[in-house]
C-alpha cells in the first residue's frame, strides 16, 4: 500500500493526488491518505479515486481538543475488514466522546471557515515580518508547489502555519513562551490557537544529520490557529517577536 499525508506535518507539503493514484493502481497498490490537516473541509480525497481516508478526529472534525477519536473512510469491503478488527481489539468510541464529536462536528463547517481565513492572514503577515526567515503555508504566492495547490484546493488550507524565526530553536522557545494568547502544545486543530517546535515535539528522535536531511531547520515553529480574532493573534504574535532579538 502506499500511505502517506494529504499535507504534511510539519512541512505541510502536498502530494499530486492523482498522479499518486495513477502509480498505485499500475502497481496494484492500495491507496490510502491521512487528511487530518487538510479535513474533508478542504480535499475530498476519494473524489481523485483514493482507497481510504484516514483522519484523526481528535483534532478538527471534534475541534475543541477534549476527545480522542481517528476514522477511516473508504469502500464498504476495505471498511468492513477494518471493522471486523476494531470491534476485536476494543477501539470503540465511549459513548461521551461520541457525544462530544458528534456536538463538535455541528460547528465544523464554520470552524473551518475561520481556520481558513485565520491560517491565511497570519501566514500573510508573518511573510513580511522581519524576524521570519521564511513561511510555510499552501495560500502563499511563495508556496513552491503552487500549480498542484490551485488544482487539489479550492475552498482553502487549513489553519496549520509552519515558519522559521531568524536565531535558530532558542529565540523560538523564547517566543512561544512570550506569547499570552497561543498556548504551547503539540496537538492542533482546537477552536483554540496552539503552536510548537517539531525539534523538541513529533522530531526529537531524529538526529541533526536526518532533520537537515528532511528539511527540519533550526527556529522552525508550527502553528494551528484556532479560531479566534486574527487582530488578537497577529498582536499577540506582534508583542511576542517584539520581545526577542
Ligand atoms: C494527531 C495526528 C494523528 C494521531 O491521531 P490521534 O487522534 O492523536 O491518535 C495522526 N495523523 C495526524 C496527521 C495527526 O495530526
Amino acid at each position: 500500500m502506499l500511505f502517506f499525508e494529504s499535507l504534511s506535518n510539519p512541512l505541510l507539503k502536498i502530494l499530486d493526488l492523482p498522479n499518486v493514484v495513477k502509480i498505485a493502481k499500475k502497481h496494484n497498490l492500495i491507496t490510502i491518505i491521512d487528511n487530518t490537516f487538510l479535513t474533508p473541509y478542504n480535499l475530498c480525497p476519494l473524489d481523485y479515486g483514493i482507497d481510504l481516508v484516514v483522519h484523526s478526529a481528535t483534532k478538527y472534525l471534534n475541534g475543541h481538543s477534549d476527545i480522542i477519536a481517528g476514522l477511516a473512510v473508504g469502500r464498504k469491503s476495505l471498511i468492513e475488514e477494518i471493522w471486523e478488527k476494531m470491534v476485536r481489539l476494543g477501539a470503540s468510541m465511549d459513548p461521551h466522546q461520541a457525544f462530544l464529536l458528534e456536538r463538535g462536528l455541528k460547528t465544523f463547517s464554520l470552524r473551518m471557515q475561520r481556520h481558513n481565513e485565520n491560517g491565511k492572514r497570519i501566514a500573510e503577515y508573518l511573510e513580511i515580518h522581519p524576524k521570519i526567515n521564511k513561511v510555510i503555508y499552501p495560500g502563499l504566492k511563495s508556496y513552491p508547489q503552487r500549480e498542484l495547490v490551485s488544482s487539489l484546493l479550492k475552498t482553502g488550507y487549513s489553519g496549520m502555519v509552519s515558519f522559521e524565526i531568524k536565531g535558530g530553536n532558542e529565540t523560538g522557545l523564547k517566543f512561544m513562551r512570550n506569547l499570552k494568547i497561543i498556548r504551547e502544545a503539540t496537538s492542533l486543530g482546537g477552536v483554540e490557537s496552539l503552536i510548537s517546535m517539531p525539534f523538541n515535539t513529533s522530531h526529537a528522535g531524529l538526529t541533526k544529520e536526518e532533520k537537515d536531511r528532511i528539511g527540519i531547520k533550526e527556529g522552525l515553529i508550527r502553528l494551528s490557529c484556532g479560531i479566534e480574532d486574527a487582530e488578537d493573534l497577529i498582536e499577540d504574535i506582534d508583542q511576542a517577536l517584539s520581545a526577542v532579538h
